[in-house]
């Protein structure tokens, strides 16, 4: 499965913390992060993120049938 997660070009700028349809996001002092439990992998949060700091990554699951 499609996951996304945030580098360190994050800007906490929290966009995409609006965005994102099932609140998988959140922010601390290091920068936004993306819980991969509930993210959905739309992929809405890395179109909406200004410093393209958000990227895609496959999980292990995506190896299983789920
Ligand atoms: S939209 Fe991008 S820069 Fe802004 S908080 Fe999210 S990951 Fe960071
Ligand atoms: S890919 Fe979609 S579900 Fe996952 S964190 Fe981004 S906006 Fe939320």
């Amino acid at each position: 499965m499609k996951k996304y997660q945030v580098n360190r070009g994050c800007t906490h700028c929290g966009t995409c913390i609006f965005e994102c349809p099932v609140g998988a996001i959140s922010i601390d002092s290091k920068g936004a992060h993306i819980d991969i439990e509930k993210c959905r992998g739309c992929g809405i949060c890395q179109d909406n993120c200004a410093s393209e700091a958000i990227t895609e990554f496959e999980t292990e699951e995506n190896k299983t049938e789920k």
